[in-house]
């Protein structure tokens, strides 16, 4: 109970960010040796900040769970998804190349997209960016180097207008 305790973030119920860095490692090491495609999804709630500011944070946090459910409830055995930061989660696909995840990251984007959150008598849109990366890859030789790439196609995700996928192309 205590281990399960210390591996979950208190609010979502999902594995929490030391944890997933735990988990990250191995599946790097085992994709590695066994030359499987390791993709990373770096996810990232649109405008939050906004919305907290609008509706207030106890809101905030319904929204946080509502988008960690719909997460979690299409992932496959091995998948793993993870509150990596306040807004920000991670999910990690083994034996997926790039072209499975960026599936993977648009069919996830139009079902937050269709779920808005219910406060009141008001239905408040919640979106997502995601940036995705995928090893093995050449330039990609840590568990770092994999989140950075990621980190950087969530970014052009955000430049460009949010609400979108971008993969970390060749
Ligand atoms: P962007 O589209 O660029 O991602 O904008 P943003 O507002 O989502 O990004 P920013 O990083 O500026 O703000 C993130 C906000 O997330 C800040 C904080 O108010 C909110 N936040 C972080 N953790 C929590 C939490 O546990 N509960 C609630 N309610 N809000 C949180
Ligand atoms: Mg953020
Ligand atoms: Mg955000």
């Amino acid at each position: 109970q205590l281990q399960e305790l210390s591996n979950t973030d208190g609010l979502t119920k999902s594995t929490n960010r030391r944890h997933f860095m735990e988990l990250l490692e191995l599946e790097f090491l085992r994709a590695e040796r066994y030359r499987t495609p390791l993709s990373y999804l770096m996810i990232d709630i649109d405008h939050f900040k906004r919305f907290n500011d609008t509706y207030g944070h106890l809101v905030g946090d319904q929204a946080l769970v509502q988008v960690s459910k719909l997460l979690a409830a299409g992932l496959r055995k091995h998948d793993i998804i993870a509150r990596y930061g306040g807004e920000e989660f991670a999910l990690l696909l083994p034996h997926t190349p790039l072209q499975g995840a960026q599936i993977v990251a648009e069919r996830y984007r139009k079902e937050i997209e269709a779920q808005p959150l219910t406060v009141k008598s008001d239905t408040v849109p919640i979106t997502i960016s995601i940036g995705v990366s995928c090893c093995p890859k050449a330039g990609i030789s840590s568990v770092e180097d994999l989140i950075s790439h990621a980190d950087r196609a969530l970014y052009q995700a955000k430049s460009a207008g949010r609400n979108r996928v971008v993969v970390d192309e060749d």
